[in-house]
């Protein structure tokens, strides 16, 4: 028996591929669903393959829905853009980024150091240990207020290394509806 296979299942009329693992020591069947939308499916080493398709068939829905969901929240920022493009909207993030730290900055005044705008299609940005902020520079092609959103999570982080209940209190001071506008993020 294979370790490792790669299988094809029809969901809700749609043909789904999944990587098929037998982990040793797995006792139960467990479905994953990666970033990027990937599904996998890790079985015990004899558990019979229409075992294994009746329990995928069995959680259908749940599947299709949550592979959508990581797609779409994937979608704005997987984005190619040519290089000369790239360039266009470095430049106005980096404008962008200026004029909206400063002024979320005037109430919290953290300090930071540097500020990198990247390109990454995973994240739209990130806060290093050493006080180093890190954007998408996809950042300008977000509506205003979700790219505010991301600002001030991101600043907020300079003062909470961590997403614990201070941290989204912090960031609740400047962006009072922040969970509104992650859900319109995940929307996006
Ligand atoms: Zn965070």
């Amino acid at each position: 028996m294979k370790r490792v296979e790669k299988r094809t299942i029809n969901l809700l009329g749609q043909s789904q591929d999944f990587v098929l693992r037998r982990p040793p020591r797995t006792r139960y069947l467990r479905l994953r669903i990666s970033s990027d939308g990937a599904l996998s499916v890790a079985a015990p080493r004899s558990y019979p393959i229409f075992l294994i398709n009746q329990f995928i068939s069995s959680r259908a829905q749940w599947i299709v829905t949550n592979i959508k969901k990581v797609k779409d929240r994937h979608s704005l920022l997987s984005l190619k853009h040519q290089a000369s493009e790239i360039k266009k909207y470095k430049i106005t993030t980096k404008e962008l980024l200026e004029s909206r730290l400063k002024h979320f900055n005037q109430s919290y005044n953290f300090s930071f150091r540097r500020i990198a705008i990247r390109n990454q299609r995973s994240r739209w940005g990130s806060c290093s240990s050493k006080g180093n902020l890190n954007f998408n520079y996809r950042l300008c092609l977000l509506p205003p207020d979700l790219a505010d959103y991301i600002i001030v999570h991101e600043l907020c982080h300079l003062g909470q290394m961590n997403h614990s209940k201070h941290f989204w209190q912090l960031v609740a001071k400047a962006i009072p509806d922040y969970k509104a506008r992650q859900k319109d993020l995940k929307k996006l």
